[in-house]
């Protein structure tokens, strides 16, 4: 929770030291926003909005700015339908990402979520060409109380890795599947088709529940548009935001969220295996503006 602490602490002078709204409060605000990763669209509209209901509520108190500013995040972020559909028996879902955005752990985390929940989940190495990553896959499996199914070769077919955890779930009448994908690959086919192909082997057994986009927030806009691809081929149904506990960039939430179109569902916290939360925008408001 670094990073709110961080941007809090910019906003803890403006909302609370200071006496009245002036043209330096302004001026800190819209600094404050741009450091903590809204970008200059979302800056600038939200400090028209502000000064607007300022000037409307005939205001000086800068308490009064700090919960406008509150409402005017949680109203951005509330278009948006934040909820997992897990509601399919299995219910699959494939997480991709470029690498290093946190793919394996987050399975690992969500893996311990829905068990909390009382939901039997098996997760899939389908990066099947290191083996350090089916292995740094099953130790977080089993953190999160989660099967695995492993390649029996190393570089086997991903997507029959994928049938297969699928196959798994539908014997054992296991209900979540969570599928790891490789975010780069070491062959010259594209990650795109591999992942085409994965879905088109899991959709011959069971629908595809969710397709989880994860981003790294520390990244900031250069990982969105690394993700690119993923937007545009990968059939994404949300995204996850990683590392917002060491990023200073809470603003990333909104602003990837405006740009992409597609819900946040959730957000990661941390390296722990509780370090996992489904994403609420007034809570993550409260977090973010105090
Ligand atoms: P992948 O390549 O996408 O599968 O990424 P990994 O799951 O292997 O994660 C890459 C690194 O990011 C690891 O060192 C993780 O511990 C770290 N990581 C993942 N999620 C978080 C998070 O929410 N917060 C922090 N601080 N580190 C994270
Ligand atoms: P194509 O490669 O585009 O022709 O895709 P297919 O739908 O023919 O699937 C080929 C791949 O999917 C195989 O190489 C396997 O990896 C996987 N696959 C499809 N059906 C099965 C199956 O019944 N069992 C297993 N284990 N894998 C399957
Ligand atoms: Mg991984």
């Amino acid at each position: 929770m670094a990073e709110r602490r961080g941007f809090g602490a910019r906003l803890r002078n403006l909302f609370g030291a200071v006496r009245t709204i002036d043209e330096d409060t302004w001026d800190d605000l819209e600094g404050a926003l741009i450091g903590a990763d809204f970008g200059p669209d979302i800056t600038e509209s939200m400090i028209t909005d502000l000064k607007e209901k300022v000037e409307r509520y005939r205001t000086t108190d800068p308490r009064d700015l700090q919960r406008m500013l509150r409402e005017d995040v949680e109203e951005r972020l509330a278009g948006f339908d934040p909820t997992l559909k897990l509601t399919d028996r299995p219910a699959v879902v494939l997480v991709v990402g470029v690498n290093g955005v946190g793919k394996t752990t987050t399975i690992g985390k969500l893996a311990k979520y829905v068990g909390n929940f009382g939901r039997s989940v098996v997760v899939g190495a389908a990066d099947t060409f290191r083996a350090a990553a089916v292995e740094q896959l099953a130790t977080w499996a089993e953190r999160g109380g989660a099967a695995v199914v492993r390649p029996q070769q190393q570089g086997q077919d991903p997507a029959s890795v994928a049938f297969q955890t699928v196959e798994y779930a539908k014997r054992t009448g296991t209900e979540i599947v969570l599928i790891d994908t490789a975010g780069r690959l070491h062959t010259k086919g594209g990650l795109m088709d591999e992942l085409g192909k994965i879905k088109r082997v899991v959709e011959k057994q069971s629908p595809i529940a969710e397709v989880l986009l994860v981003l790294d927030a520390t990244t900031g806009q250069n990982g969105v548009l690394q993700a690119q691809a993923f937007i545009e081929s990968a059939g994404v149904t949300g995204l996850v935001i990683t590392k917002l506990d060491g990023s200073a960039k809470g603003g990333f939430v909104l602003r990837v969220q405006d740009e992409t179109g597609i819900p946040i569902k959730l957000i990661g916290e941390g390296e722990r295996i509780q370090d996992l939360t489904g994403f609420t925008p007034s809570v993550f408001a409260q977090g973010l503006v105090g």
